[in-house]
């Protein structure tokens, strides 16, 4: 992945009313497994990518540039991830104390799909009336959602990424499934949407907000393509929410996703209330949100033991020095969860009719 890159990272203010900063997710995927790489193989390529940070520094502070970095790291990363986590790329949804298998990741991926449908009040079944026929899936991966979606409520859907690498995966993969004629994929991006105005009745984003650079033109191109009367999901990294007698967030939480950011290639993040008044700001309706952070609690650890895997390791030996900068940085993400910093962030709302 490209990702290696960023020693400086320019976080831009988003807007007036998002001051904090951070980063998000890209790669959030690394794979990882079982047996524990020792300590010195950590080092040497922690060691390597440092080395190649300074004989390459690329700063993060222009939206062309980030673009180009997430292009390069999603086409070098997602046949790794696919391979070893398969076509959803992000987290699952784990109930604590329920009785489901938490080892098993890709039933826990689509409960996540399955969990945000139901918390936008989506019929999962019943009167199908109400279900979505036309879907736009903004940063839509190697097409899981997608293909997920339309199977599910016998929709059209349209997936954009800025991975070439992605939109070619997915449409093929559409094409193995036999819904070539109801899903496909492009290079676009969000924050530019080659789509007329309120084109879509479900308008999905599932952990690509994190990318966007410009939060507020990101959450207005999602109402501008939703069609009167859509339901608009975003499923995404926060920081936490500010206290009232707040500005920013704390030295070491900057630094801290900071880090994550100079791993990860991202930009600044914002927090969940920053989403929410964001679609205020819009006249959305029925705006809801709810942090997920203790339902995906197990997630973080299952991605670093398959990475230590021995699949795992060789994978990321042959992945290049950007999937493994972001391997390393993945302890960080957990770390972040733990002290409340990170929240895993649902966000729903409704375009008025
Ligand atoms: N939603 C997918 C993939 C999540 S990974 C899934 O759940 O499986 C993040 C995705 O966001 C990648 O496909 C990346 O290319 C996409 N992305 C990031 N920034 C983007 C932008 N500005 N425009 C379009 N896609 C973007």
């Amino acid at each position: 992945m490209a990702l290696l890159a960023t020693s400086t990272i320019a976080f831009k203010t988003i807007n007036t009313q998002i001051r904090s900063r951070s980063f998000l997710p890209a790669q959030r995927h690394l794979p990882l497994s079982s047996s524990p790489p020792s300590s010195s193989f950590f080092r040497t390529v922690s060691v390597k990518a440092m080395e190649l940070e300074q004989k390459n520094p690329m700063v993060i502070d222009e939206n062309g540039v980030l673009k180009k970095g997430i292009a390069e790291f999603y086409d070098e990363s997602s046949a790794i991830w696919e391979d070893i986590w398969g076509d959803h790329m992000h987290h699952g949804f784990y109930p604590p104390d329920s009785t489901v298998s938490l080892s098993d990741h890709r039933a826990a991926q689509i409960r996540m799909i399955e969990q945000a449908l139901r918390f936008a009040s989506i019929p999962l079944a019943g009167d199908e009336r109400k279900w979505p026929k036309k879907i736009v899936d903004v940063g839509c991966g190697i097409g899981g959602s997608s293909r997920y979606l339309s199977e599910k409520f016998g929709a059209t859907a349209i997936g954009i990424t800025l991975s070439p690498v992605q939109a070619q995966r997915a449409n093929a993969l559409a094409a193995a499934q036999d819904l070539a004629n109801k899903v496909s994929f492009q290079v676009a991006d969000a924050l530019d949407q080659p789509f007329p105005d309120g084109q879509f009745d479900l308008v999905w984003s599932m952990e690509s907000g994190e990318h966007m650079p410009d939060k507020a033109k990101f959450v207005s191109e999602l109402a501008r393509v939703a069609a009167p009367g859509a339901t608009i999901i975003i499923v995404t990294w926060c920081h936490r929410d500010l206290g009232p007698d707040e500005e920013s967030l704390k030295p070491w939480e900057e630094k801290h996703l900071k880090k994550i950011c100079d791993a990860f290639y991202l930009p600044a993040w914002c927090s969940t209330a920053d989403y929410v008044r964001l679609l205020e700001s819009l006249s959305l309706q029925d705006i809801k949100s709810e942090d997920w952070s203790p339902y995906v609690a197990p997630f973080w650890p299952a991605v670093i033991r398959s990475a230590l895997s021995w699949k795992g390791l060789t994978s990321l030996l042959r992945s290049g020095l950007k999937t493994i900068k972001g391997a390393l940085a993945m302890p960080l993400m957990i770390e972040g969860f733990k002290k409340d910093l990170i929240k895993f962030a649902i966000i729903t709302c409704r375009k008025p009719e």
